[in-house]
């Protein structure tokens, strides 16, 4: 049996970054980059106002204080947008809005909460201003030419503002992984609003979480498909989703992978395809199969809805963020130290993750386990934030002790 670590190299190391696509710019936001972004004009483009008031030549405010203001003559208004042509001179200002242009001649603004309006068109000033005062200067924030952004980030709503202001109403991203998602099983039927499951059957959870995760994680859900415990529909589901024309680039089953003797998916996999790799020492989740059939990547994830969630977290997510382009040392959850609240038993063997609730208290992470954790038991997993790592050899953890955790939000 590999570990967690072993099993994410193998993974990760048949993940490949998709090909790209020019997308209208809002498009690009949660997805990757696939050029380098250049300034084509410098930011701000001209020298402006950073507030309202008056733009002045310093050197006529020397001195000037409350108690003994500096008259100035106001000569012309600038608004916003509007290029004054009329210069400051000596013993003039101009009224100016925020972002507006400085007039030339002017080298300061007098912010308009340190005036007073005066008789016959004049200003009184109460402060003396330094040169460069409340002035934005042409490109002090980009200078046009540079490469603002490089192939490779990640676009937020800041990367959005930044290729706005470089004019970019299109822009080349990686393109999202399409994902088939397939849930297995005879006891398994769809949900129907007030139709509860005959006898002996439970409703299928499994499909929708799933894609759910799929979404969540940036990628599209290429189709949902539910198969029947037969070797012949599992086949040609799989032979369907890896189609190299209409297919997937990523199968994600769950059920049916288990050494049941109703279990085919493995088999299947193997009589298309590659199987790289099947069983993983974790708690939940140890009957996991990874393998591809042609350019389609494959994995194979236990039923049970609990443990299907956390291997897809722990090995799916990453392989997606990959395969759309995120940089290999930006691919796992965020790991921080917890202290345990209450003591946990574990028997030697596989490494677990419990679902646990853990919070920032007193400048430090506590983490609390969500109660009973069969792999079933979605109730668990929808309490939990966060997964509490157990070390494969350890007999089990004492309340107070440190422990490492998985920060699912
Ligand atoms: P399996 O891995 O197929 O042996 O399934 C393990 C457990 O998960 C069994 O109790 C199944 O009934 C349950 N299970 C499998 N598939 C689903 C599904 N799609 N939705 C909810 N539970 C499922
Ligand atoms: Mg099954």
């Amino acid at each position: 049996m590999r570990t967690v670590e072993e099993a994410l190299e193998t993974i990760l190391a048949q993940a490949r970054t998709l090909p790209s696509v020019r997308v209208p710019l809002l498009e690009a936001l949660g997805r990757v980059l696939n050029e380098d972004v250049t300034a084509d004009i410098s930011v701000p483009p001209f020298d402006n106002t950073a507030v309202d008031g008056y733009a002045v030549r310093a050197a006529d405010t020397a001195g000037a204080a409350p108690e003994s203001p500096v008259l100035l003559f106001v000569t012309v208004d600038v608004p916003a947008g509007v290029v004054a042509r009329e210069a400051v001179t000596a013993g003039t200002a101009a009224r100016i809005m925020t972002g507006a242009p400085m007039p030339p001649g002017a080298d300061a603004v007098i912010m308009v909460e340190d005036t007073r309006p005066a008789q016959d068109g004049r200003v009184m000033i109460l402060e003396a201003a330094q040169p460069g005062q409340h002035v934005r200067r042409a490109g002090e924030d980009v200078s046009c030419g540079t490469v603002v952004l490089t192939q490779g980030t990640f676009v937020r709503a800041a990367e959005i503002a930044m290729l706005a202001t470089m004019g970019r109403a299109t822009v080349s991203v990686v393109r999202p992984a399409r994902v088939a998602v397939v849930s297995t099983g005879d006891e398994v039927v769809d949900i129907g609003e007030g139709v509860a499951p005959p006898p002996g059957k439970i409703r299928n959870s499994n499909l929708y979480a799933l894609a759910a995760l799929v979404r969540e994680a940036g990628a599209v859900v290429h189709s949902l498909t539910h198969i029947p415990d037969e070797p012949v529909s599992t086949e040609a589901t799989l032979r369907a989703c890896a189609d190299p024309a209409t297919g997937a680039d990523v199968i994600v089953t769950a059920g049916g992978v288990s050494v049941g003797d109703r279990d085919f998916v493995k088999p299947a996999l193997e009589s298309l395809g590659r199987l790289e790799l099947w069983r993983v020492a974790m708690k939940p989740g140890k009957p996991l199969a990874f393998g591809g059939i042609g350019e389609t990547l494959f994995f194979g994830l236990p039923g049970n809805p609990v443990s299907a969630m956390v291997t897809f977290e722990l090995f799916v997510r990453p392989a997606l963020w990959k395969l759309m382009g995120r940089a290999e040392s930006d691919l796992a959850r965020r790991q921080v130290p917890a202290v345990l609240l209450e003591s946990l038993e574990h028997t030697p063997g596989r490494r677990e993750y419990v679902r646990a609730v853990t919070t920032l208290r007193d400048g430090r992470f506590e983490t609390r386990p969500t109660g009973a954790q069969g792999s079933g038991l979605l109730h668990s997993m929808t309490r939990a934030n966060s997964l509490l790592i157990v070390p494969q050899e350890s007999r089990g953890v004492a309340a107070g002790e440190t422990v490492a955790v998985l920060l699912l939000e």
